[in-house]
């Protein structure tokens, strides 16, 4: 059992409520993985102080030291590698692989962020006028607050947080409910690495309490926020009040399209790992395959076999795929597994819970496919966010891109093809913020810039790279005369 308090001021402290928030192990809900705080208001106003009292200090701390102080909770969570796994899966329900996966990620974007630390520059440029410099520096821009979710709850808060204090920022975290004792394990690191107080704090509880605090206090300066797009736009119009900088990334319904010359093996993997790798709980995770009508019943019936090929089960069990994070994501997809078929798609592969003794305690799903499905249904344009592909028939490249592009959201995508003319096509006219060729729709590289366009994102600062810095400073342009 993990009991984890808020951290405010470089302390563990109990919320003023007295309450708590119990969290069970989604492969088995009789298991009880420990409490957090359920915060108030009141909690993420002192978080907020202390965050504020602790930015002059951290600001003029000289970058490289804030940059050991990042390196050593990478060497910290590297010790603990295993640890935090095991508690990651069996609160989130992933599996052991993809979420050793994910905490090797934050150690590597704790080192990544450490080396930029000491690497925060500015520009130097001509002046019209004579005896003066004229110089940009990069500054910090001061509190932020990280509001994060559940689905990747090691790398995300490790994407928001590492940046940040690298530029010279404090830092509220507000993890998802799901997973925030994942998120206190990874506090837990950086208290230990030695940040000093009130640089980092941690406030749990539930996020529509919480969030409207963190996201309109006068002394937040910038919010990042990862979650849905219900979410994203009430923190939008909660930050616009007074003009705080914000970052948004959310939803996808994202397409891989299978073309006429795809290498259709190359395909099934591309496509299958896509859809169904982390429980089809990713915001890159693919929902539509696109596919030509000359491959089109072949890939059918060979992603149908893959998707009934894949062993569901308790992720420290090392299946091929976990449990749903909780009970309403897991009716959420059975919901939308019914809308599917009310619409008239056809189910060819999986379509309720697995059946048998091993799954009744655990919101298991099956890796559930749906042919014929017509663009428009809700299934062909509504994120899922669970384990649920579309395969939808096409006549030619142009069509693809048209269905491709005709969702709200544009966050991954990815096409399969051996023909290099097809390829460059679909990179100029696909609306998306990450494309790919041969390649699923999830998995990101950590030093280049990360986000959606379209409803997927607020399309104002990438995360992740060089890019992801950009959000954390402001410029100060400086006319230096003498
Ligand atoms: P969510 O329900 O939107 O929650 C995200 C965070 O917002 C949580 O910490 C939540 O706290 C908090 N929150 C809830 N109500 C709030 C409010 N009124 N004001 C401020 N914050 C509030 O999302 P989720 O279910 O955790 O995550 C799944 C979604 O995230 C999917 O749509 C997925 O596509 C998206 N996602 C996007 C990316 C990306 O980079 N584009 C990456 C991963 C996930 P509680 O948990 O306490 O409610
Ligand atoms: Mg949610």
């Amino acid at each position: 059992m993990e009991a984890f308090s808020n951290y405010i001021d470089g302390e563990w402290v109990a919320s003023e409520s007295g309450e708590t928030v119990e969290s069970r192990n989604p492969a088995d809900t009789t298991e009880v993985i420990g409490t957090v705080q359920q915060s108030t208001r009141a909690d993420a106003d002192s978080a907020i102080a202390a965050a504020s009292e602790a930015t002059d200090e951290w600001a003029a701390t000289p970058g490289p030291e804030r940059g050991a102080i990042l390196r050593e909770a990478g060497e910290i969570l590297a010790d603990r590698k295993e640890s935090i796994t095991e508690t990651f899966v069996s609160e989130e329900g992933k599996t052991k692989a993809e979420a050793s996966g994910e905490v090797q990620r934050a150690i590597d974007i704790f080192h990544y962020y450490a080396g930029k630390a000491s690497d925060i520059g500015g520009e130097v440029k001509e002046s019209s006028g004579r005896d003066t410099s004229l110089y940009v520096r990069q500054e910090p821009v001061g509190v932020v607050s990280a509001i994060t979710p559940w689905n990747y709850p090691v790398a995300i808060p490790a994407w928001k947080i590492a940046p940040a204090l690298a530029a010279g920022n404090t830092v509220v975290l507000k993890p998802a409910t799901p997973a925030a004792i994942t998120g206190g394990l990874l506090v837990e690191v950086l208290d230990e690495a030695g940040l000093p107080d009130g640089v980092l704090n941690f406030v749990t509880g539930s996020g529509s309490t919480l969030g409207p605090v963190l996201s309109t206090d006068e002394r937040i300066d910038a919010v990042s926020f990862t979650g849905s797009e219900g979410v994203g736009d009430i923190v939008y119009q909660n930050a616009a009040e007074d003009q705080k900088r914000v970052q948004l990334e959310m939803g996808g319904k994202n397409p891989t399209v299978v073309t006429e010359s795809a290498d259709l093996d190359e395909a099934v993997d591309i496509v299958g790992t896509g859809a169904f790798g982390v429980t089809g709980q990713a915001c890159t995770a693919c929902s539509r395959a696109i596919v030509h009508e000359s491959v089109y019943d072949e890939f059918v019936d060979r992603i149908s076999a893959y998707a009934e090929s894949i062993e569901v089960g308790p992720g420290l069990e090392e299946p091929d795929m976990g449990p749903q994070v909780n009970e309403s994501e897991l009716e959420g997809t059975l919901e939308y597994i019914d809308i599917a078929q009310n619409e008239g798609a056809e189910l060819v592969a999986g379509g309720g819970r697995p059946k048998g003794e091993a799954y009744e305690n655990g919101y298991f799903v099956e890796p559930t496919v749906f042919a014929d499905v017509d663009p428009e249904m809700r299934i062909g344009q509504e994120e899922v966010f669970g384990p649920v592909l579309s395969v939808i028939p096409v006549s030619d490249l142009e069509e693809s891109v048209d269905v491709a592009n005709g969702v709200e959201q544009g966050l991954s995508a990815s096409i399969v093809t051996e023909d290099l003319t097809e390829a460059h096509r679909f990179v100029d006219e696909i609306d998306a913020g990450v494309v790919k060729t041969n390649e699923k729709t999830t998995g990101l590289e950590l030093h280049v810039p990360f986000g959606g366009m379209k409803a997927s994102s607020s399309e104002t600062y990438r995360e992740q790279g060089d890019a992801g810095l950009d959000f954390y400073t402001i410029s100060k342009t400086v006319y230096m005369s003498y």
